[in-house]
Parts: structure tokens; C-alpha cells; sequence
């Protein structure tokens, strides 16, 4: 079965078809790095990875292009207002970016370009845009002309009538009530302190838009399968990003859009302007898993809000506690006498999966699917109606599920790494070296490793 999308661009869903066949090129809008990210921001990343992963389920190639927005009017003006060069400012939040992808089993895209190394490839497409008189210039700023390009505000389906020719904003973000010329490049002022470039266009920086169009088309060609990001992303960043592009090189952009819904908290979109933000870090810190705060984030569909409470990832944790005892526990089993239905099953979890995912990206039923199959494999083993043949294949099928959603991360890594602590424990103990063997428990158990010594040695289990 072909996968089908919603489009927001076409406002309906689609059946996904890429340009190249068995390849996927996609652009996912990466993180605007001045300032740590929240939950909120990795509901958008959760979302792509649910995306590229199914998508590799299926069996195509793809390449992702994430960018990092290390020059804009946020990064400029923290920076400055902090005193610290640019590049020095976003360094460490691009660090602490990778690390809680990371934490959070988000698979790295093949491309993470950031802005600042780029500039030539802006300046080239800004000089496009102004030989084809889709770009002007006003003291050393350039704007990109809308009224030039007649398919501006497909994407938000904005009404174009009624428009202000000529209005121009310089600010990256405004919203849909200024609909302007918008800026493709800033020359330097006075709070840009020590961020400039000296380039064609002047001693300047490039505006937030002109970095994605640049970007994605350096690294996925002119006309690529899937663009996505957050729906604050619409407008204006995709809305112009469609314009720059098209407008310079006379070719479709993207074919599919896909927007993610708000993660939202106590009511409101999680953003820090409204101090309901939770930050990654500190969600772990309290005691909750990592896995705990993916599962969270992937389990509802990626158009729907999302409601982030605290028994909210409570209740993912039993969920994941579920879905791993039911894999050690069916590891453990030696099999019994098959009445012959797994197999019936085992298809039916599998086309059940597929479909409510091919329906873009459908996780509920993805979910329900995985735990219903859950359920019907435990009677089987509790009535011991399950042959050895048929638990590889139980284990093999969730194996599979687990490529896509990757519940088990968190427990399998770092069994390694555990187990050697463990034994320096039980050194310790030997060596009467009480201090050290309790400070390797607390350790463990700030980690949420449970210890439990027991009459066979010491065991563990991870707190989900
Ligand atoms: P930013 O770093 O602000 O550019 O945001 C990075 C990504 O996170 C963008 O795709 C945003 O649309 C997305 N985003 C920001 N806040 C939220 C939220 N509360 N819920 C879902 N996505 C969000
Ligand atoms: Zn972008």
C-alpha cells in the first residue's frame, strides 16, 4: 500500500509518490540555537523522526536535511546583549541540541548545514532574485517584491486582495496581517555589533527565509519530495521560503508539505515567552525516562495538539513497561505447543500497523495495533499454545515495529556499561570499600537503575 499525506499546500491528502523512485529527499526547519530547546520543540523533531523512520520501514532511501539557524534577529540580539560572539553563543546550544536528540532516540538526518556557513549560496540567490526583478534594493537592504510572484499565499491560503504594494517588514518573524515585502538580506547596523558578512550585497546578514531556500536547494536540488516543520512555520517562513525559491529558479519547490500540530501546556503553546516550557534536561532530572518523553511526543498525531501533562508521561511509562516485559518476558519463554493461530496474528498486527500508518502517519492505530497483538501473543504464551518457532517470529515482528517507534533504546544500550558498574559494586563490597559500593547504587538509581541484591547476586530492573 502507498502511503498518503496531507498536504497542507493542497489541503488534502495525497497519495506520496517521490520524484525519484524508492528515494525520499525531505527539509525539516531546524532549531533557531539562542536559546535551549523545550518539549515543544522536539514535538516538531519527533514528528520528523516518525516520518523518516516509516519511511524507511517502507523500504525507501531517504535523505533529511535539518538546518541549523545560527544567524538571525534572536541569535544576534542575544548574543550581543550577552557579549559573546556569535559563533561562541550558539556553540554550546548546539551541542546540547544533538545531545537530547540523542536522549530522545531521534535518529540523525544525513545533513545538519548551519546557516553562518553558507552565505555564499544566500548572496547567490538573492542576486537571482534581483536579476529576474523578484528582489529590490532600499539602503542596502534587499526585499523580495510579492506582487512578482503571483502564487504567494498558496501555502497559508492567505487573500491576497486588498494588499498594500510596497510595504516592507525587516523583522524574520511578523504575522499574517503584514503581509509585506519581506527581507532577503539586512545590511549591518549598529546592534548587529560584530555579526556581518562583506559580500556583493554589502556588509550585511542574511534574512531568517533566504537561509532555508538556500540550504535545502544546496543539498536536495531545486525541487525535492518533503518540506516540514512546526504550523507556526506556514507563515511566514514557508510562505516566503516557496516565493524565493520558485521566484529564482522557475521550478516547483516542494511536492509535499507537512505541518505538526502545538505541543501545548496548561492550556497555551509551550514557549518559553510564556514560562511553560519544560525543558528536556530537567524532565529527566525529576526521575522520568527518556523514552518516557518519546513516547509522549510520538503518540499523538502529528496535526493534532498535543497536551503535555506530568501523568501524561506517567501513563506513557506504563505503556513502555508493557511493551518491554512483553519482550524479555516472551525472550524468556522456551516455547510450548502451537494451536496454529499466531501466525493469523501476527499478519493481522503487521497489516493493521502498516495501514493506520500509511494513513498519514496514523499512530493511534500503529499503537493500538502493537499493543493488541501484545495482548493476543501473552494468552498464547500463558496458555502455552506458542511454539518456539512462533515466539522468533512474535519477537521478530515487534523488532520490526520497533524500527519505527524505538521503545527499547533506553533499556538495551547501556546494559554494557551497567553491568560493569555493577561488578565494580560488587568489588567494592568485597573489598569493604562500603562508601564506594553505595555511591555506585545512588549513582545507578539517580539513572533510575533499580538494584535489588538478591540470594543469585545482584540484579537490576530501570525505573520506567
Ligand atoms: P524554533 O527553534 O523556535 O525555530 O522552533 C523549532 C521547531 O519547533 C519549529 O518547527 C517550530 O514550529 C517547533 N515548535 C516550537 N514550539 C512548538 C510547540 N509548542 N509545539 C510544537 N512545535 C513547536
Ligand atoms: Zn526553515
Amino acid at each position: 500500500m502507498a502511503i498518503r499525506f496531507k498536504n497542507t499546500f493542497t489541503r488534502k491528502k495525497e497519495e506520496f509518490v517521490p520524484i525519484e523512485s524508492g528515494k525520499v529527499r525531505m527539509y525539516t526547519c531546524g532549531p533557531t540555537v539562542y536559546k535551549q530547546a523545550h518539549v515543544g520543540n522536539f514535538r516538531a523533531y519527533m514528528f520528523e523522526d516518525l516520518l523518516r523512520r516509516y519511511l524507511k520501514y517502507k523500504g525507501f532511501e531517504v535523505t533529511q536535511v535539518m538546518n541549523l539557524t545560527d544567524v538571525d534577529d534572536k541569535t544576534i540580539r542575544d548574543s550581543n546583549a550577552q557579549g559573546i560572539p556569535l559563533k561562541e553563543f550558539t556553540a554550546p546550544m548546539i551541542k546540547e541540541f544533538f545531545e537530547d536528540i540523542d536522549s530522545l532516540g531521534i535518529e540523525r538526518a544525513e545533513v545538519y548545514p548551519a546557516a553562518t556557513d553558507h552565505i555564499p549560496e544566500m548572496v547567490a540567490l538573492v542576486k537571482a532574485l534581483i536579476d529576474k526583478g523578484h528582489a529590490y534594493e532600499v539602503d542596502g537592504n534587499y526585499y523580495f517584491k510579492i506582487s512578482s510572484f503571483p502564487n504567494y499565499g498558496k501555502l497559508s491560503n492567505l487573500d491576497m486582495a486588498g494588499l498594500k504594494a510596497g510595504a516592507r517588514v525587516a523583522a524574520d518573524e511578523y504575522e499574517k496581517d503584514s503581509v509585506s515585502d519581506f527581507a532577503l538580506w539586512k545590511a549591518w547596523d549598529e546592534a548587529d555589533g560584530e555579526v556581518y558578512w562583506e559580500t556583493e550585497l554589502g556588509k550585511g546578514r542574511p534574512g531568517w527565509h533566504i537561509e532555508c531556500s538556500a540550504m535545502s536547494m544546496k543539498y536536495l536540488g531545486n525541487h525535492f519530495d518533503i518540506h516540514t516543520g512546526g504550523e507556526d512555520n506556514k507563515f511566514p517562513h514557508h510562505e516566503n521560503e516557496i516565493a524565493q525559491s520558485e521566484a529564482a529558479t522557475g521550478e516547483k519547490f516542494v511536492n509535499y508539505w507537512l505541518h505538526n500540530g502545538y505541543l501545548i501546556a496548561e492550556g497555551r503553546k509551550m514557549s518559553k515567552s510564556l514560562g511553560n516550557d519544560y525543558k528536556l534536561r530537567d524532565l529527566l532530572s525529576r526521575g522520568y525516562s527518556k523514552v518516557a518523553v518519546r513516547y509522549m511526543l510520538i503518540s499523538t498525531h502529528y496535526r493534532q495538539q498535543l497536551d503535555f501533562t506530568l501523568d501524561g508521561l506517567e501513563a506513557a511509562g506504563h505503556s513502555l513497561e508493557r511493551y518491554n516485559d512483553f519482550i524479555s518476558n516472551l525472550s524468556d519463554y522456551p516455547g510450548g505447543k502451537s494451536d496454529g493461530t499466531a501466525q493469523g496474528l501476527i499478519d493481522k498486527a503487521l497489516s493493521a500497523f502498516e495501514e493506520s500508518l500509511d494513513d498519514d502517519l496514523n499512530i493511534s492505530g500503529a499503537l493500538a495495533a502493537v499493543f493488541d497483538f501484545i495482548r493476543d501473543v501473552n494468552r498464547l504464551k500463558g496458555e502455552d499454545k506458542l511454539s518456539a518457532e512462533e515466539r522468533d517470529e512474535a519477537l521478530k515482528t515487534i523488532r520490526r515495529f520497533d524500527t519505527v517507534l524505538n521503545f527499547t533504546y533506553d533499556t538495551g544500550d547501556i546494559d554494557e556499561e551497567i553491568e560493569q558498574l555493577i561488578a565494580q559494586r560488587t568489588e567494592a563490597k568485597k573489598n569493604k570499600d562500603y562508601a564506594l559500593a553505595d555511591k555506585i547504587r545512588d549513582d545507578l538509581t539517580a539513572r533510575g537503575i533499580i538494584l535489588e541484591d538478591t540470594p543469585q547476586g545482584v540484579r537490576w530492573k530501570r525505573k520506567i
